[in-house]
């Protein structure tokens, strides 16, 4: 059983993208991802091995005190967190009783139990099923008009993978710093209603 896992930063600030942008929560950034997006802003964690381990206990004790502070849930996130097993982080936060959110491109199999999971899906490395069946929010970044071919895509597969049941929040996100992709994603919702616009207003607003 893992007891501690690689973390490049944990920090208490608001949700800045997503349906619960805007909402207090607490991040725990765990490193390692082979995912490689050439557009990726967190590069820096994608060696595990670069980053300090730290124990379930000391995760489990600062996110106690940010709970103290106000954080409305947990946000784990990376990198790609499902690289590593994240069912005893999961049992060792569940006595403070905060919702876990979980941020994945869903290449691996799901451990753990979340609340909420959001599925960013990348084109050069889709999402297993299992993911596509349990997300609740599918949020797909926008660059080019190829990236909404493969939004529908991702869109009616997650529908397929749950047989007709509950359909994930749909929501664009154009990249950061990318003109082209903030044009097709508002023209693309103006004209498809079941999807949202997700800006990173951390970055706007210059938070964490
Ligand atoms: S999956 Fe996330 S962390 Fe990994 S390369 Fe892509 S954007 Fe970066």
């Amino acid at each position: 059983m893992t007891d501690n896992l690689p973390v490049v930063e944990t920090f208490h600030s608001l949700q800045g993208e997503g349906s619960h942008t805007g909402r207090s929560a607490f991040f725990i950034r765990l490193g390692g991802c082979s995912v490689a997006c050439p557009w990726c802003d967190t590069k820096h964690s994608w060696p595990a091995e670069a980053h300090p381990r730290q124990s379930l206990a000391e995760l489990a004790a600062e996110t106690k005190a940010a709970a103290e502070e106000g954080a409305a849930f947990v946000v784990i996130t990376g990198g790609e967190p499902l690289h590593q097993n994240l069912g005893p982080l999961c049992q060792a936060l569940a006595p403070l009783r905060l919702p876990l959110h979980l941020e994945t491109s869903g290449v691996d199999s799901l451990s753990g139990r979340f609340a909420w999971i959001t599925l960013s899906p990348k084109r050069h490395r889709p999402p297993t099923r299992e993911l596509l069946a349990t997300c609740q929010e599918l949020k797909v970044v926008v660059h080019e008009a190829a990236d909404l071919a493969f939004a529908a895509a991702m869109a009616t597969q997650a529908r397929e993978a749950r047989g007709g049941g509950q359909a994930p929040e749909l929501l664009l996100q154009p990249g950061w710093d990318s003109p082209a992709g903030q044009a097709l994603a508002i023209d693309y919702v103006r004209s498809h209603p079941r999807w949202r616009l997700s800006l990173q207003s951390h970055k706007l607003l210059g938070l964490r």
